[in-house]
């Protein structure tokens, strides 16, 4: 008998007749014989729709109030699904984040999981009931209910099934979303865009980070330590689905496994600033202080001055804005320029690390279509253009359509990918 976590995201979740349909997978799932541990999200958009609510009662309002807000939803979602388990006969119990033994840091909006301990959820096992666990939030070490950033439920999940020790009697976290699998691009950006039947966790974080909204990158990051199976698979369909495991030598065979889009950054220059020592920790200090993510930075030196840029999501571009201009307030000089309307495209996959001619292959093929490239940024297994936001999805689709992953999906369950 194995131990499953089977996590529901909003969509799936979205009205009753889905919510009975997901809860029949369980039953399914345990009439096998398994233990099961279910994760459950806010109801389709609820989370945006209370973030909106918010925002008409007070556009500042308090991070700790915003996540007491928005940690309702999924309430809502864990009580409506352990009646409906009870409903077909499944003795369930719906718990909070806290009550089923997440424990996180005091960040509120964007909070890390900590540790997990799971007596509760071995105490409702053993009573052969099924936790019902709100995803996306825990308890902080001062006891202030935290959420873990906007798609976080996965992390929760993955989390669970760390400390369950799920992958010992050969269990799985199962992600169950509104789409079959993870793709070689965003299937509703790029339609051609493929399947694939496995994918490291190396290549499924860097994708995460990129913008693939599938996977949690945090979610992914758990896997990988803890060596969690993670099994993405549609809720209403019974397809395979895709698998997220360790990298296998055969992987270095593909160079490219998948593209993302960032659609909406923004670019955050200090320009003609003294390159003293400090300088860099005293900004990004200050930016972190104000617990804003920086996506990539580029610095330019020209004799004892320096500009530095960085690139921000949107949403980040107000904070940032006040926290840069206090640096250079204190430095005395240089200039700030804030340039909105980017997006970023990237490719990404681990047989980067063995292959030549990558990235001339991606800067060609913008290239050819006319687009501009601001920026490019590159680690082992990925490379990343800054482009106008105008072109992002279609840089997208050029991007995936030069490294032929329209095939990858079918290559790769034929056994002929590489
Ligand atoms: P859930 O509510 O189940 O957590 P999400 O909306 O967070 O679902 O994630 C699923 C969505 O992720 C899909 O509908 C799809 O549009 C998007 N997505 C982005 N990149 C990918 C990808 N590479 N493969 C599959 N889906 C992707
Ligand atoms: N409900 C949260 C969100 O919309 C968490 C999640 O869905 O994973 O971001
Ligand atoms: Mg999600």
């Amino acid at each position: 008998m194995a131990t499953f976590v089977q996590k529901f995201g909003g969509t799936s979740v979205g009205d009753p007749k889905r919510i009975a349909r997901c809860a029949a997978r369980v039953k399914q799932r345990r009439d096998e014989g398994h233990d099961i541990v279910v994760v459950v999200s806010a109801m389709g958009q609820t989370t945006d729709e209370l973030i909106e609510l918010a925002e008409r009662v007070n556009d500042k309002a308090p991070r700790r109030e915003l996540d007491m807000l928005m940690a309702t939803g999924e309430q809502v979602s864990v009580a409506l699904f352990s009646m409906a388990l009870e409903k077909i006969g499944v003795p369930a119990t719906s718990l909070t984040g806290g009550q089923a033994g997440v424990s996180t840091d005091g960040m509120f909006g964007r909070a890390r999981v900590t540790r997990v301990s799971r007596e509760r959820l071995d105490r409702e096992i053993a009573l052969r009931r099924v936790p019902v666990v709100c995803g996306f939030q825990g308890l902080s070490a001062d006891g202030e209910v935290t959420t873990l950033g906007r798609g976080g439920s996965d992390t929760t999940a993955v989390a669970l099934a760390a400390a369950l020790q799920i992958a010992e009697h050969g269990g799985s976290c199962e992600i169950f979303t509104d789409v079959d699998g993870v793709y070689t691009a965003d299937p509703r950006l790029v339609p051609s865009a493929s399947k694939l039947a496995r994918i490291s966790y190396e290549e499924m974080l860097e994708l995460a980070l990129l913008g693939a909204q599938v996977m949690h990158p945090r979610a992914v990051l758990f896997g990988e330590r803890y060596g969690v199976p993670i099994h993405v698979r549609h809720s209403q369909r019974t397809e395979t689905g895709t698998l997220i495991c360790r990298e296998t030598p055969d992987m270095e065979d593909v160079m490219v496994v998948g593209a993302a889009l960032k659609a909406d950054l923004g670019r955050v220059s200090l320009r003609r600033i003294p390159n003293n020592p400090g300088m860099q920790g005293m900004l990004f200090e200050a930016v972190a202080k104000a617990g804003i993510l920086v996506d990539d930075i580029v610095q330019t030196e020209f004799g004892e001055m320096a500009s530095i840029s960085f690139t921000v999501d949107h949403s980040e571009l107000a904070d940032v804005k006040i926290a840069a201009s206090q640096v250079l307030d204190r430095v005395g000089t240089g200039e700030l320029a804030i340039e909105i309307g980017l997006s970023k495209v990237s490719v990404v996959g681990t047989g980067m690390k063995s292959h030549v001619g990558v990235a001339s292959r991606m800067f060609t093929a913008l290239g050819n279509a006319g687009i501009s490239i601001h920026n490019i940024t590159t680690s082992e297994i990925k490379i990343s253009c800054i482009v106008g936001k105008e072109h992002g999805q279609r840089a997208l689709a050029i991007a995936h359509e030069a490294f032929g992953l329209d095939r990858l999906g079918a290559a790769q369950a034929a056994g002929t990918a590489g």
